[in-house]
This record gives structure tokens, C-alpha cells and sequence, in this order.
């Protein structure tokens, strides 16, 4: 093993100089190892032939043909042009055709020479074709039988011979010559645990299979490894935190938590809602720096978890800061958390961009002598200038992507950096949050206040929308209230705002005035217009409010009971689901309505379905992680930690899980990996550790 980890790809045989080059730029191979890593992504069965006559029962499934070509001939014109070629066997025969690459591929058909075909059949009306086939002369077939394991490749490694036939002669080779050589670095119980193939057989047989068998066992025991490790480094780095962080020990319930809890709390506390504050309170109490993922729904009640975990700092002589996304969100928790607070000697105070410079003189001086117990604001707490007295809680508000560095700059807010709660409504995928947030424990609030009626989602297309005016006027005819949403398109503010505006038109004269009243919101506004065009609707003053996503998060009107979101399809899954979460606020049954026109994506369509068939923020957001992957939804900078090759976060959940309660086994038993039993781990771990940039120091 040790050899193929050092020995450059240029020795083995059949590389040398030139092959070498291009392997390590195009391919990353720089040693040996590097290309036994270098997995299939797919295999074909080579031993299997179907009949063309057969066909109709493969649909949607790739096959292999064995016959001859008939005849050939091109048609169509410009960029309908194409390439055919009927294709026989004894039993029938199928078009094959060529859009692109024709030339090469015409000089390629020669009639009468037996040919291997294999690709996926589709139909077209009575007639079956197959398009863009791969078609290989009989007499240069290397693989007659068995499963052929298929490389990715590119232009370059295709000119020096390395399309992935090249390959598999390299990676044929090595998996030979390695097997038996390749030493075994898990425990035998973890082996035997999770029934796992050795480490030597898995390198072997996932270049070399025999049965489908083979590669899924192979498969197997190779991404147990990757998230194994994985796991294993996020949690080093955890309890190396946690051995260093010292924090402040919140060490009794303090006065403030009392008095609210008795006598001023609005409503009783979910189960979860419960949980979560207990969760939170034991970890306040240690004197260990609190690092908190706090993950709910929209609409499960985080802000009231946010202001209890806020009144137990309070009450042992700390100030709290909320921090929100965007001044709208900032504004909302001020009020709600002022109101709430009235009964209570507690001072909540306001920072946000637009706060006045000769306000934010007075405000600084309240915070620096302590008078001020809880600032909410947006990013402009984070800035130096502001300074607390004691400060020895953050909560932040909606935002996942708040990044490590941002947290870290809190840290320089007091002689101990301040406990810190991340609240986030967009779920995040559980195999998700158990890598990305490897360093936060989570808590959950997985149930929704009582009384809530489920949302009905709906999808309708343009030309129906005489039936969702209807809907709407129906609506406020027994007293809700309407949201109205236009996408905000990146590329093009001034577009953005004339749609809005065309939009905001057409609606003014379908609900005219007096009888209807219509509030508008959008990014050009000044933050003063914006609020009390809020204001007026939050009040009940308006019917409609027509908006840009702006309204996104944080809003909380629980009259409205209808969501209208135009051009939906632009919208992806997390925004929609926020958006809807917008509405079923209050005990009236709430719909939320998916404008699209009729003209969909393949995307588009499965995402506005996910929206129709389902509420649950979880489920949503694993669909998210299947449609996009990982490294969109969290960053690539982020994603780029995980040297994840074979395994995928989205389909291998199990495994994620799996690997990482054996790796805290792992850590419980010998925490800095230094058992014997576990030296292979120690080396491999230091291995990849070397490899990997420093990605973050995590606050
Ligand atoms: P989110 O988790 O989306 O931030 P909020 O904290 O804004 O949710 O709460 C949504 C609504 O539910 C608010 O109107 C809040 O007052 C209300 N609420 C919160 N907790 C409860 C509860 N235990 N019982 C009833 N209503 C609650
Ligand atoms: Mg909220």
C-alpha cells in the first residue's frame, strides 16, 4: 500500500512522460493511488444481448445489440440535420441516429461488419430508435463478457489514447498487480459490524467485477471509508473546540426567565419548543462555549425559543444580540420582542444601517454601561465600533450561509466569546447538517404550534388565472388577507421592477379602490416607505400586499391566508417553501398558489410537484439536495471539504448516519486515535489531513 501512495503514475506501465503529464492535469492523478481512486461511474453488462425485436420491453433501460448496418443515409436540414443508420439482427430491425459528429461517425458504418451497439432505446410514434449510440466493431471488442467498468475521460486523455477504454487497460492492470497488496485499515469489529469487504478486495473489485454483486459490496465498503473519515475529522476538530473554548456558565434560570415563564408568556410552549429550551439551558449552564444549530420550520416558533435562551443570560448579568438578515426581519423581532418584554424590567434597543449617527451615539453609550440588554440588528452589530459590556449570547436569525468567519467576528465582542444559537428555517437535509455542521449540535423543533390548518397548494397556469382572482376576492370577502410575489431576476433589476409594476397594474384594476386597498413592497423603496407599506398591511389596512421576494423571511401576518407566488418556476424549492410559510399562520385554512407558464423545465416541473404533494420542510429540502447537490446548496467553498468521491450525500443517507455514530464510537473509546487497534486510522487520517487545505478554523 504504502508504495502506490508515493509511487508517481509515470512508473506504471503503459504511462510514462506524456501520459503522466496529462493525467495529473486533466485527471488529478498524480501516483498510483490517485488512479486506483479513480472509480467508474458506470458499468455495462457486456454479457447479455437483446433481440431488437424485443425492444419495446426495455424502454428507459440501456442495451446491447449485436448486428450489422443496412444502410445509412442523412436528412434533414440546418439544425435538423441528421445521420441514420438502420441497424439488423435476426430478429428485426432499429434506426440509429446522430445529431452531432456525423462526418466521423458515417466513414465509422461500414455495412456488412458486425458491430456491438449499446445505448437507451426511446420511441418515436410506432417506430423505436436509439440516438447517439456507442457502436464498436466486433473484432476490437475487449470486453466480450462480464461487466465493462466505463471512466469519465476528456478531450486531451481521449487524444493520447485514454478514452475510458485507455483507462480501464490502466486501472486492469494496477488492480491486478495491487490485489493482496493493500492493507486493511478499519478495526475487524467495525469490519464485521457493517459486514464490510476488505479494504484490498473493494480497490480490486471495483475495477475488476465479476457480479453486479461485487460492485455493490465494493461501492459499499468505499464510501464507508470516505464518510468514516469524514466524520472522524469533523469531530476532532469539534472536541479540540471544546477542549479550548471556555464560555460563559449561565448558572441559574435567573429572575428575568422566571417571571416571563409564569406570568407573560403568550401561549403555551410546544413539546418541541419545550425540548429545545432544555437542550439550550444545559449547554448554557456548563461554562462550555455554546455552538447551537437551531432547525424548525417556518412558523414552529424559534423566535420565542431565540428570546427565552436570551431572558437566561440576561438573568446572570449578560446582554444578548438577535441578529436578522435584512432590516424588515430586524424590525419585526424588535417589536414582537419589545412587546413581549413590556411587563419585564428588560431594554431592548434597535441597530440596523438606517439607524441615525447621532441616535447611534446614545444607543452605543446604553450598550457600552450595560443598560441595554438586548440589541437586535442586522450585520451592522457585527461591526467594531459596537460594543457591548458584557455580551454573552448571539442569536442569528434565517441565515445558514452565515459563515465561519462572520461567527468568528463575534468572538472579539467580549474577553470570552459569547454563546452562540443559529437559528435556520430553511431545513437543511439531515445528512446535510450532520457534515456542514459537523462543529454545531442541533437542535430540532419538529412539531407546529397547535390549531394549524395545513396549506393547500396549488399550481395553476396563466390562463387560468381568472379562477385565482376569483379565489382571491373570495378570500377577502370573508376578511383574510392576500400576498401577491414577484421573482426578483438577478440579471435585471429595472426588468424585475417593470414586471412587479405590470403586475401591480393589472391588479389595481381587477381589485379597484375603495372596495379594495393594495400595499406594495419592493427592493428600490427606501427602508421607511418599506416599513410602513408593512406596517399598513400587518395591520389589517390593506388586502393585498404585492411584492418582491423581499418579503421573504420573517414576515408575520397571520390573517393572510392566500400566497401567490407568479412565475414560480423561477423560484427554487427553499425560497418557495419560505414563501408559503408565509401563510396557515393563523387558524384559517391558507392556500398557496404556484403561477408557472406552460412551459416547464424537467426541473422546474419536479419542483413545483414537490411543492403540490408536500409540507414538510425536511422532505422539501431533501428533494432540493437531489435537484442541485451539495456544494449548490451550501457553497462550493464549503462543499469543497468533502473530498466525497464515490459517496453522495443525497442518496446515501444510511451510510452518512451509520459512519458517523461509529465515529464517535471511535472518538469515545480512544479520543486522539491512538490505540493500537486504530493505527491504521491514525495514519490514513493524517494522510488525508496533510492533503486537505485548512478549511477553517470554526468559531
Ligand atoms: P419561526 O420559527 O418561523 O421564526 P415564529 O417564531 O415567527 O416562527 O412563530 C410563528 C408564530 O407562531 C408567531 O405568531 C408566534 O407568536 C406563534 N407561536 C410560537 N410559539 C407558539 C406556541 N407554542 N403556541 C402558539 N403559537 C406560537
Ligand atoms: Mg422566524
Amino acid at each position: 500500500m504504502e508504495h502506490f501512495n508515493i509511487t508517481p503514475i509515470e512508473y506504471l506501465k503503459g504511462v510514462g512522460t506524456e501520459r503522466g503529464k496529462i493525467l495529473r492535469s486533466e485527471a488529478g492523478i498524480d501516483k498510483m493511488w490517485d488512479l486506483l481512486n479513480y472509480f467508474p461511474f458506470r458499468y455495462v453488462n457486456r454479457s447479455n444481448y437483446a433481440r431488437i425485436v424485443d425492444i419495446p420491453g426495455y424502454e428507459g433501460q440501456s442495451i446491447q445489440l449485436k448486428g450489422t448496418i443496412t444502410g445509412v443515409r442523412e436528412i434533414g436540414t440546418g439544425r435538423g440535420k441528421r445521420l441514420q443508420a438502420t441497424f439488423q439482427d435476426s430478429s428485426g430491425t432499429i434506426d440509429l441516429v446522430w445529431f452531432k459528429g456525423a462526418k466521423w461517425i458515417k466513414d465509422k458504418l461500414k455495412p456488412g461488419v458486425l458491430f456491438r451497439v449499446y445505448g437507451k432505446p426511446a420511441r418515436f410514434g410506432p417506430k423505436w430508435n436509439i440516438a447517439h449510440p456507442e457502436i464498436t466493431p466486433f473484432e476490437q471488442v475487449a470486453h466480450e463478457k462480464g461487466l465493462q467498468p466505463i471512466y469519465n475521460s476528456t478531450e486531451k486523455l481521449t487524444k493520447k489514447g485514454l478514452h475510458s477504454n485507455g483507462i480501464e487497460k490502466l486501472t486492469y492492470q494496477l488492480a491486478t498487480s495491487s490485489r493482496g497488496k493493500i492493507t486493511e485499515i478499519l478495526p475487524q469489529e467495525i469490519i464485521d459490524e457493517y459486514r464490510l469487504i476488505s479494504r484490498d478486495e473493494a480497490y480490486h473489485l471495483i475495477h475488476i467485477p465479476k457480479t453486479a454483486e461485487d460492485i455493490q459490496k465494493a461501492q459499499m465498503r468505499i464510501k464507508f471509508e470516505e464518510l468514516l473519515f469524514l466524520q472522524l475529522e469533523l469531530l476532532l476538530r469539534k472536541n479540540a473546540n471544546i477542549e479550548k473554548s471556555e464560555g460563559f456558565a449561565f448558572g441559574q434560570t435567573g429572575k428575568y426567565f422566571d417571571e416571563f415563564y409564569k406570568n407573560h408568556i403568550p401561549f403555551e410552549l410546544t413539546d418541541a419548543q419545550k425540548r429545545v429550551v432544555k437542550e439550550i439551558r444545559k449547554d448554557l449552564r456548563k461554562g462550555v462555549h455554546m455552538n447551537r444549530l437551531l432547525q424548525g420550520d417556518v412558523g414552529s416558533g424559534k423566535t420565542l425559543v431565540a428570546l427565552l435562551s436570551m431572558l437566561f443570560g440576561i438573568g446572570n448579568g449578560y446582554q444578548s444580540a438577535l441578529m436578522a438578515p435584512t432590516e424588515i426581519l430586524a424590525q419585526q423581532h424588535f417589536k414582537t420582542i419589545e412587546e413581549l418584554m413590556a411587563p419585564l424590567d428588560v431594554k431592548v434597543a434597535l441597530l440596523t444601517g438606517s439607524v441615525k449617527k447621532k441616535d447611534r451615539v446614545g444607543l452605543f453609550q446604553e450598550l457600552e454601561s450595560g443598560d441595554i440588554d438586548i440589541l437586535i440588528g442586522t450585520h451592522a452589530l457585527l461591526e467594531p465600533t459596537v460594543k457591548f459590556k458584557n455580551l454573552g449570547l448571539v442569536v442569528i436569525d434565517e441565515q445558514h450561509r452565515f459563515g465561519v468567519a462572520q461567527r468568528a467576528r463575534l468572538w472579539k465582542k467580549n474577553t470570552k466569546p459569547p454563546h452562540i444559537l443559529i437559528m435556520t428555517a430553511t431545513p437543511i437535509p439531515r445528512t446535510l447538517a450532520m457534515t456542514f455542521y459537523g462543529d454545531l449540535d442541533v437542535s430540532v423543533i419538529d412539531e407546529l404550534p397547535p390549531g394549524r390548518k395545513p396549506i393547500n397548494t396549488m399550481h395553476f397556469f396563466e390562463k387560468s388565472r381568472l379562477r385565482v382572482f376569483d379565489l382571491i376576492k373570495n378570500e377577502i370577502g370573508l376578511g383574510r388577507q392576500v400576498y401577491i410575489v414577484y421573482p426578483l431576476i438577478q440579471e435585471s433589476e429595472t426588468m424585475d421592477y417593470k414586471n412587479l409594476m405590470e403586475g401591480y397594474e393589472a391588479i389595481s384594476r381587477t381589485f379597484p379602490r375603495p372596495n379594495y386597498q393594495i400595499s406594495i413592497v419592493h427592493g428600490q423603496m427606501k427602508p421607511d416607505d418599506k416599513a410602513f407599506e408593512m406596517d399598513q398591511f400587518a395591520a389589517g389596512n390593506t388586502h393585498i400586499m404585492v411584492a418582491t421576494t423581499v418579503i421573504e423571511v420573517g414576515v408575520n401576518v397571520p390573517n393572510a391566508s392566500v400566497m401567490i407566488i407568479e412565475s414560480s418556476e423561477r423560484f427554487g424549492l427553499s425560497q418557495l417553501h419560505q414563501l408559503r410559510g408565509r401563510v396557515g399562520r393563523g387558524a384559517e385554512k391558507s392556500y398557496c398558489i404556484l403561477m408557472t407558464g406552460e412551459k416547464l423545465s424537467q426541473e422546474g416541473k419536479k419542483r413545483i410537484q414537490t411543492m403540490v404533494s408536500t409540507n414538510d420542510g425536511f422532505k422539501i429540502a431533501e428533494v432540493d439536495l437531489e435537484i442541485r447537490g451539495p456544494g449548490d446548496i451550501m457553497g462550493t467553498q464549503q462543499s469543497g471539504i468533502m473530498n466525497l468521491n464515490l459517496a453522495d450525500l443525497a442518496k446515501d443517507g444510511q451510510l452518512v448516519s451509520a459512519a458517523r455514530d461509529t465515529a464517535r464510537a471511535i472518538l469515545k473509546e480512544d479520543p486522539k486515535v491512538r490505540l493500537g487497534k486504530h493505527r491504521g486510522l491514525r495514519t490514513e487520517l493524517k494522510r488525508q489531513l496533510k492533503a486537505k487545505p485548512n478549511w477553517s478554523k470554526i468559531s
